[in-house]
């Protein structure tokens, strides 16, 4: 019986295979740096986030992919996964809002757990970015920024941050455009090294999506959107402006890892 072989294949510059064979069986998560937004998404979605010790469940701090600093992983790229934990389940490339990763299962692009209803599909709104990048909302929500630095060009390094240009400065202030935000997880990340700018991210829900979803969904709904909307996602399927104002008069856990 053959073992299974994984490997990381460097197709070009920017460009990684992670490969898992086994017989017949070729699956392969294609990573292409030059589009990743460094938006934190797959990291909060991979679903690898326990570990068997002495055959106690125990959680991971880690998932199997993530920045090289989250990963304990040198490397120049800004995201890699890991061989050892990852399970090519595709998760990672379903809420990619760069388009950055893809799953190939013996040659052909394809989304197993989309397929088999576990996860259902996002209706795609597709902005281009000014140097051709392309990007798409994943979820919908608010982002609050609050701003009491005097240095302007700090202010300007903050505002630099933020991969898809949804952030101005104005004078010492920093406005959000939201038609823009991706509602993403790298300027929280950021301004945990500015030491006068903070930031609140509300994740409510996902964006319209195709299809009913099945259990792996509630797992994803919590990780990325935490307890709150979680707790939306599951009144507002029907109702978004009941529970909007349900959670306003409960008043708003802002919860982020
Ligand atoms: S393919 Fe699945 S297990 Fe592997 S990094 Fe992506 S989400 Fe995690
Ligand atoms: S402004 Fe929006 S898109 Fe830009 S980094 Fe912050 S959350 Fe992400």
């Amino acid at each position: 019986m053959s073992l299974p072989s994984k490997k990381a294949i460097q197709v070009d510059e920017n460009i990684t295979d992670y490969q898992y064979k086994m017989l017949n069986l070729e699956m392969v998560l294609r990573y292409d740096d030059t589009k990743c937004l460094e938006c934190g998404f797959c990291h909060r979605v991979c679903p690898v986030t326990t570990q068997i010790v002495d055959g106690k469940e125990v959680p991971l701090k880690r998932t199997a992919i993530g920045t090289p600093e989250q990963m304990n992983i040198k490397s120049d790229k800004k995201t890699v996964v890991d061989l050892d934990k990852c399970i090519w389940c595709g998760s990672c490339t379903w809420i990619c809002p760069g388009y950055t990763l893809e799953l190939f299962i013996d040659g052909q692009k394809k989304l197993l757990l989309v397929e088999n209803g576990s996860l259902p599909e996002f209706e795609e709104e597709i902005r281009e970015l000014e140097d051709g990048r392309k990007v798409r909302k994943v979820v919908e929500g608010s982002i609050k920024i609050t701003c009491n630095e005097t240095d302007e060009k700090i202010i300007e390094n903050f505002v630099d941050e933020c991969a898809v240009g949804a952030m101005s400065r104005k004078e010492k202030d920093i406005e959000v455009d939201i038609n823009k935000c991706i509602l993403c997880f790298k300027c929280t990340e950021a301004s945990k090294n500015y030491e006068n700018i903070s930031v609140e991210v509300h994740r409510d829900r996902f964006k319209q999506v195709k299809g009913e979803p099945g259990s792996v969904w509630n797992g994803i709904m919590l990780r990325v959107l935490g307890k709150e909307g979680k707790i939306k996602g599951i009144i507002s399927r029907t109702q978004n402006k009941l529970a909007d104002a349900v959670m306003r008069l409960l008043g708003r856990e802002f919860i982020e890892e």
